[in-house]
């Protein structure tokens, strides 16, 4: 918190400008020409991504006068960084899009935020907050890590590739906002307990983005375009919120850090949401809320609610639980508090019908 509180100044950065809606990725390079930019656009996304949407960004860029080039991105790590960083000192480039699912987003925020160029998100689902928070996870110095940068300049969320994503991304959009209302309480624990800074505004708006997913979770799981339309808009508004914080903090508690310990334990099972969403189900119950409708909203939505949904054993979910607090022994949560034994974290699991 340090860095967004000091000397009492609070320094806030927040998206310029977003456009969300059917078919607006031919808009891009209309836009962002209407916001100043000019010059070279470098343009980072996995191949697939750029196989079926590049042309159609690279089109829209050309016809607002802007040059672009591509850099494929692999694996989200400090090398495609790097590789990206390179094409934008060799091109001149003041702008950077990133385009995809989450991967080459971090990519691009990270490449953008190191050269100083302004850096376009062009989601392709809405699987977590990654498209506006100014939150980049990069693997580097062999572990997962998310580094601190702006959030983007402009983020372009057209409908109509959204829902052509897979329809478990919407599973993960949903679990990630959910989180919200066990992060937020696990803020006002370590405000209450270590005096800790704590926004209140920013713990608002992050709520609030889960609060409209439960509110709309019947028609996130019929898929339907006002469903996926809210999820769209809370998971803006989620990023938004660490932005006016400054830190992770309204979008990130305990149930993250369940989420973290799972990747480690249980690597390739069920998506960073999706994990989110049963780490708050039970984060819930031990803050003493309503932890039967976070439940509920997630079956409603159609996402898992079970650790068996996500091929999970029982024994990863109570060794994920155990293993929580030391991913991130710094950030005070309710695990940190209680520091459960195995029997209580089964024991846990176990009511809550996570197991
Ligand atoms: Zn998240």
């Amino acid at each position: 918190m340090a860095w967004a509180v000091s000397n009492g100044r609070h320094l806030m950065e927040l998206p310029s400008v977003v456009l969300a809606g059917r078919d607006v990725l031919p808009e891009t390079g209309s836009l962002i020409r209407g916001h100043g930019l000019s010059g070279h656009v470098v343009v980072a996304s996995g191949p697939n991504v750029w196989a079926a949407l590049g042309e159609k960004l690279r089109a829209s860029l050309s016809e607002a006068d802007f040059e672009s080039s591509w850099v494929e991105v692999g694996a989200p790590d400090l090398a495609a960084v790097e590789e990206v960083e390179k094409e934008v000192v060799k091109t001149g480039s003041k702008v950077v899009v990133g385009m995809g699912g989450g991967k080459s987003i971090d990519v691009a925020k990270l490449a953008a935020f190191r050269q100083g160029a302004r850096m376009i998100s062009v989601p392709t689902s809405a699987s977590h907050d990654g498209m506006s928070s100014p939150f980049a996870s990069i693997r580097g110095f062999g572990r997962s890590y998310s580094a601190v940068t702006k959030p983007p300049f402009a983020i372009v969320a057209d409908l109509g590739v959204i829902l052509g994503a897979p329809p478990r991304t919407f599973n993960g959009g949903v679990g990630d906002l959910l989180a919200k209302l066990t992060a937020v309480k696990d803020w006002q624990l370590a405000r209450d307990e270590k005096g800790e800074y704590y926004g209140t505004y920013a713990a608002n708006l992050a709520r609030m983005s889960a609060v409209m997913v439960e509110e709309e979770a019947s028609n996130i799981g019929s898929r339907n375009d006002e469903g996926i339309s809210g999820l769209i808009e809370a998971l803006i508004s989620a990023g938004v919120a660490a932005g006016i914080a400054g830190s992770s903090r309204p979008c990130s508690g305990a149930e993250h850090l369940f989420s973290h310990a799972l990747d480690r334990i249980a690597p390739g099972k069920g998506l960073h949401g999706e994990k989110t969403g049963l780490g708050s189900i039970m984060m819930a119950k031990l803050h003493g809320l309503d932890w039967e409708r976070i439940r509920r909203a997630l079956v409603e939505a159609k996402a898992p609610s079970r650790a068996g949904e996500l091929g999970l054993t029982d024994e990863e979910v109570v060794e994920g639980l155990l293993a929580a607090p030391s991913v991130r022994p710094d950030r005070y949560t309710i695990l940190h508090k209680l520091r459960l034994d195995a029997d209580q974290a089964r024991e846990l699991a176990v009511e809550t019908g996570v197991i």
